[in-house]
């Protein structure tokens, strides 16, 4: 795999740090935990569309976009990111929020979706579950093409093929620090949404022949459904690094256990995995992706799946922003 083909802008200027979570792993008494710190990448806040937006803006670049123009739910971290690129590179951004919640769109709502007024964002649509997104992009760009402007459409979290190559980076990086810190990694677990972060890293892991198993723990969807989500995108990225081998459906694991009612709605072990986090780590999850992702985790470790002097590596993907408009859910 060459990455280096593909354009790419840099928003982080480092890796980011893999460090061994002593108090949790102590206080589940399971196995070795570790955190891949992607809450740290650049951009406004950072989080896991920062590496990817790395090569999407690229191509809207060479493209000659002068607007992003976006899809994500009301409190949208890829949305915050994503007007957060489209400041650094001097281009518009425009987006469509999704009620996944049916009325959750708030004007006046903290969060993400203040920072996408204060990043500048030049226009946001409200759309209801189950409108057709990807046209109601294509009408933005339409109407910017009637202006004489160019309008670049990035799909829901960054998750197409040349987005994964973000998480697929994100995979080499990993290794590579890995073998620098010298942990051997014994399994990864990452939360899987829109698909791009963990078919992204599944390429790159297996890509490179790591055998290191990768578990995503599902935030919106049911299992078959994310599985089919995952591998499809897999191949897609694979097909675009010209890999030879073909990505097996057997390594496509995306558990539902953790999901609960829907896609942002609490649950108790999603609290509890939040407080956890910060209170023993100070660490900050989030309360739609990282706090369930992190629950699978805990939940997995309180079921015996790995060994005790296992190393098991949790993907951090960002969205603690996102906390301060969820306060009712957390507080204690
Ligand atoms: C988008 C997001 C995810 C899920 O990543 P996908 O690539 O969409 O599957 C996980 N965590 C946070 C904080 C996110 O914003």
């Amino acid at each position: 795999m060459h990455l280096a083909r593909f354009p790419r802008r840099r928003y982080t200027p480092a890796p980011t740090p893999l460090e061994r979570l002593d108090n949790l792993t102590r206080l589940l008494g399971g196995p070795d935990i570790w955190i891949k710190r992607d809450d740290l990448t650049g951009l406004a806040a950072g989080g896991n569309k920062t590496r990817k937006l790395e090569f999407l803006v690229a191509e809207a670049l060479a493209e000659g976009a002068d607007t992003l123009i976006t899809v994500g739910a009301v409190q949208s971290n890829h949305c915050r990111l994503t007007a957060a690129a489209a400041a650094k590179e001097r281009l518009k951004c425009r987006l469509v929020l999704e009620q996944r919640v049916p009325g959750s769109y708030r004007a006046d709502a903290s969060g993400n979706n203040l920072l996408f007024d204060l990043l500048g964002v030049e226009s946001i649509e409200v759309a209801n579950a189950g409108d057709d997104l990807a046209a109601r992009m294509q009408a933005i760009a339409a109407s910017l093409g009637a202006e004489g402007r160019k309008g670049y459409i990035i799909p829901g979290g960054g998750s197409n093929a040349l987005g994964a190559l973000g998480y697929v980076a994100c995979a080499q990086e990993l290794v590579q620090q890995a073998f620098e810190q010298q942990v051997r990694i014994d399994h990864v677990v990452v939360a899987s949404g829109s698909a791009g972060t963990h078919a992204g890293l599944l390429v790159g892991l297996e890509g490179a022949n790591t055998h290191i198993p990768l578990t995503g723990v599902n935030v919106r969807r049911p299992r078959a459904e994310q599985e089919g989500n995952v591998h499809k995108l897999a191949v897609e990225t694979a097909a675009l690094l010209k890999l030879e081998r073909p990505v097996e459906t057997s390594k496509v694991v995306a558990l539902d256990d953790w999901v609960g009612p829907g896609y942002s709605l609490p649950t108790p072990e999603m609290v509890e995995a939040v407080r956890l986090f910060a209170a023993h780590e100070a660490i900050l999850l989030d309360t739609v992706y990282t706090g369930k992702a992190a629950a699978g985790l805990i939940g997995l470790i309180r079921q015996g799946r790995f060994k005790r002097g296992e190393n098991v590596v949790f993907v951090h993907t960002g969205g603690s922003p996102a906390l301060f408009a969820y306060q009712k859910d957390l507080q204690s």
